[in-house]
């Protein structure tokens, strides 16, 4: 028996309600804080650019924190079984704790682990904390997984969530060498697009608990009416955090119960938000149960539907240069910010795969790069959803209409003004189809359609057809 445990930190970067790292610290023995990047090894999914960015920043708060409370992160670049394996010959450590993961390459990477580690005599021990409830344990009245969210979401909500775990004394382990943060470059140059994203967000758990509380004081209360309007601060932006293990879904599911407690006018909207985290859940749910989901479609007809490769759509998608405003604003808040409203995803990705007939998965893997929250779970589930192809997917003959979208959840056009400031000048009547302003119009508002910002890149109504006809191809071929 040897006295130090490595705690390896992954998915989870924050130092409370983190029953791993409350195990290691309950055994009594030195705790030795890791933190593995293993991205030599490829895949396809290896981490994008934004998500580097707030991995940089993440992992910087938390080796403040550990340092504030007495310990040393120690950073490794490499391959973790490499890694995990030197460190426990360096440290004396016989023991390695960390919390599950569930992307089908890390859970196929936690069993092989467990065989290495074990064959040389190191325990391997996996916890839970990352999900309110562990895949396997919400299941049908048949012992199936659920394929529906509200069933399912009903039957979370009958089982108990445990509170957070209280902390007890951690002794950490000696230092032993670490790579210097700087030098695995995780933050963009030459161009540093992420220049202005220090002022939207702020990575590390300090920043995630105090967003909570802001969203709990402030925002909740407009959550169920006003979620949906993109130029008001009404959803929690804790969706990074979340992503990166800075937050429990636990210590919010708790501070939401508690709200609900101190003032029961807020029951309505609390109990929005927390079935919100359980879409969250839910999207673990199946990627757990269907691991293909980020790169196969759910419904089996689809792997039949007509989609249109081309570049130049894409490319002209992904620069937020479609004509349509609504569309383009929410191409250009995610470029400039690294995320994008709830609202507008769904309206841009509708978009890509219903008006320009591109595959989900080339949207997909855009969102990987951009979002600071990109999640293989929600993301691969989102756009599967959106595409009419997922488990309880949204069904494909409703093709959000950009213009109405615009009118509706824009109506002041505050939003579309802010990312495309082209065509801020036009009056409301003509903000989400300045194709229509008559000429006079165009001119009082300095717009040059096709100069100055294009005309679109097609039309609703040929398009929308389009999409109907590629939906029938599917249909009558099954
Ligand atoms: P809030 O409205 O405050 O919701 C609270 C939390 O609930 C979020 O932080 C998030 O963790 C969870 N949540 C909310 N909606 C969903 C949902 N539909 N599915 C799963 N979880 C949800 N979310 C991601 O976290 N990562 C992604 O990569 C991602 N990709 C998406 C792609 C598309 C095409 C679409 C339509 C949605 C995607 N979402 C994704 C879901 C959703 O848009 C974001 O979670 C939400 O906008 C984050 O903002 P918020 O934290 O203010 O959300």
């Amino acid at each position: 028996m040897t006295d130090t445990i490595i705690l390896w930190f992954r998915q989870d970067l924050r130092l409370n309600d983190h029953p791993a790292l409350e195990a290691a610290a309950r055994e009594g023995k030195r705790v030795l804080p890791l933190y593995i990047l293993d991205d030599e090894t490829p895949n396809e999914w290896r981490m994008g650019g934004a998500s580097r960015w707030w991995l940089h920043h993440s992992l910087s708060a938390l080796g403040k924190d550990v340092l504030n409370a007495g310990g040393q992160l120690i950073l490794r670049r490499g391959e973790a079984a490499t890694i995990l394996q030197e460190l426990c010959e360096v440290s004396g450590a016989d023991t390695v704790y960390c919390s599950r993961r569930y992307e089908p390459w890390a859970s196929a990477q936690e069993k092989t682990l467990h065989q290495t580690l074990g064959s040389q005599e190191i325990a391997f021990k996996r916890y839970g904390g990352t999900l309110l409830h562990e895949p396997g344990q919400v299941m049908t009245q048949g012992g199936g997984p659920f394929k529906v969210f509200t069933p399912f979401w009903r039957a979370c909500q009958r089982i108990e969530i445990a509170p957070p775990v209280t902390p007890a004394e951690k002794h950490w382990a000696n230092r032993v060498q670490s790579d210097d943060l700087d030098d695995w470059a995780l933050l963009p140059t030459a161009p540093n697009w992420a220049e202005s994203w220090g002022d939207y967000w702020r990575p590390g758990e300090n920043g995630a608990q105090e967003r909570l509380h802001e969203f709990l004081d402030d925002e909740v209360a407009r959550y169920a009416d006003e979620r949906d309007f993109p130029a008001v601060e009404a959803t929690s932006r804790l969706s990074p955090h979340l992503h990166h293990g800075e937050i429990s879904p636990r210590q919010i599911w708790a501070m939401c119960e508690q709200k609900r407690l101190e003032n029961p006018h807020s029951e309505t909207a609390v109990k929005k938000f927390q079935a919100e985290i359980g879409w969250r859940e839910f999207s673990y749910h199946l990627l757990h149960f269907f691991p293909g989901i980020p790169e196969t479609s759910f419904k089996e007809n689809f792997t039949n539907f007509p989609w249109q490769a081309n570049e130049e759509r894409l490319r002209r998608w992904q620069e937020g240069n479609t004509g349509y405003p609504i569309v383009d604003a929410g191409m250009r808040e995610l470029w400039a910010t690294g995320t994008m409203h709830n609202r507008v995803r769904m309206v841009v990705a509708s978009f890509l795969c219903k008006h320009l007939l591109q595959h989900w998965r080339s949207g997909e893997d855009w969102f990987w790069d951009t979002l600071v929250d990109a999640d293989l779970a929600s993301n691969g589930c989102s756009w599967q959803w959106v595409a009419g192809s997922g488990a309880d997917a949204a069904p494909y003959f409703r093709i959000f209409n950009p213009v109405t979208q615009g009118e509706k959840f824009d109506k002041k056009g505050e939003y579309v003004r802010r990312w495309v400031p082209e065509v801020a000048k036009l009056p409301n009547k003509y903000l989400h189809k300045p194709w229509e302003a008559p000429a006079p119009v165009l001119k009082e508002a300095e717009l040059e359609l096709g100069h100055t910002y294009p005309e679109p890149i097609v039309d609703h109504r040929d398009a929308r057809q389009a999409a109907l006809d590629a939906y029938e191809h599917i249909r009558l071929s099954n």
